[in-house]
């Protein structure tokens, strides 16, 4: 039997079946690779409980940032949404990430401006994000208290994710777009715990019959572990024409002669903060 992993909790999964019930599911074996959004080959074991036999090919798989180790977090994702707001002042690093995130799974990114409401705000947020606006990012400009659904659009037809740091909105968004959401987290929460009220680390929510909505409480940042140097260097979309240019093949960019990312940065054609970025996430990579 097929079916598609709606919720993700430690070893423990939800399962939706084609005829919309859920199963609580465990993957077969110690392993537990299985992400939210997951097609899967599934057998049922008793009336309440079933096995994860099989992942069908992901189209992509995003992980949680995590310094011990990778986790996954979600998988078959085409968006990314990026949740910032006028208020609080959010950080210009994690954005990045997600679009590092976005661009080395080949996902479409998207910038949601929140909280726009606050009009005397969003000069200033618009400030800080004419760096990504200038690159070419989408970003949408909301009030998700009382203008979710601005965001419905951009959202049909893709399996998003939503990624924000606490604060941004992000439950307001959920719960104005999925107005059953609560409904739907009991559900889940009963399928996995008989009742008992647990927080999935990752849910899928269904939009409409095209768009789904992955929501991952606590999810803050993707993790880049799993990208070597040239994948990172290759997220940066604007340092893609000058990759292979440099004197030395492999050429950190930091003090080697003739290095055209260093000569696109002093003729500003690159943004300081963006190689500053660099430096630092590469920086703290596993050398590999
Ligand atoms: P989360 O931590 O990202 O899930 O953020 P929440 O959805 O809990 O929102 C954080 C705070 O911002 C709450 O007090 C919300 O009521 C408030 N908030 C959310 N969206 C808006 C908005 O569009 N305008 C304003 N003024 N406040 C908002
Ligand atoms: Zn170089």
């Amino acid at each position: 039997m097929e079916g598609c992993v709606v919720a993700a909790h430690g070893r423990q999964y939800v399962v939706e079946l084609p005829d919309g019930g859920l199963l609580p599911c465990f993957p077969r074996g110690k392993r537990s690779d299985v992400a939210c959004g997951d097609r899967v080959d599934i057998q049922r074991t008793s009336d309440d409980q079933g096995v994860i036999e099989a992942i069908q090919p992901r189209t992509s798989l995003l992980y949680r940032s995590n310094v011990v180790r990778q986790k996954l977090i979600a998988a078959n994702v085409d968006q990314i949404v990026i949740v910032v707001a006028t208020e609080p002042g959010f950080s210009d690093e994690l954005v990045t990430r997600a679009l590092l995130a976005a661009e080395s799974e080949e996902i479409e990114p998207l910038i949601v401006l929140n909280k726009c409401d606050l009009s005397e705000r969003v000069p200033a947020a618009r400030a800080q994000l004419a760096v990504f606006a200038a690159l070419g990012y989408r970003i949408v400009e909301l009030s998700a208290r009382d203008h979710a659904e601005d965001l419905r659009p951009e959202l049909f037809g893709y399996t998003s994710v939503l990624v924000g740091q606490s604060g941004m909105g992000k439950s307001t968004l959920v719960n104005a777009l999925v107005p059953d959401a609560g409904a739907a987290t009991r559900e889940i929460s009963a399928a996995l715990d008989s009742g008992k009220h647990t927080t999935t680390h990752a849910t899928l929510y269904h939009l409409d019959a095209e768009s789904e909505l992955i929501d991952s409480p606590g999810l803050q940042e993707f993790g880049l572990g799993h990208l070597d140097r040239q994948e990172i260097e290759h997220a940066f979309r604007e340092f893609r024409p000058y990759l292979g240019q440099c004197r030395f093949r492999d050429c950190h960019h930091d003090r080697e002669p003739d290095c055209a990312l260093t000569a696109a940065v002093a003729a500003g054609r690159i943004d300081p903060r963006r190689f500053t970025v660099y430096h630092r996430i590469i920086g703290t990579q596993r050398v590999d």
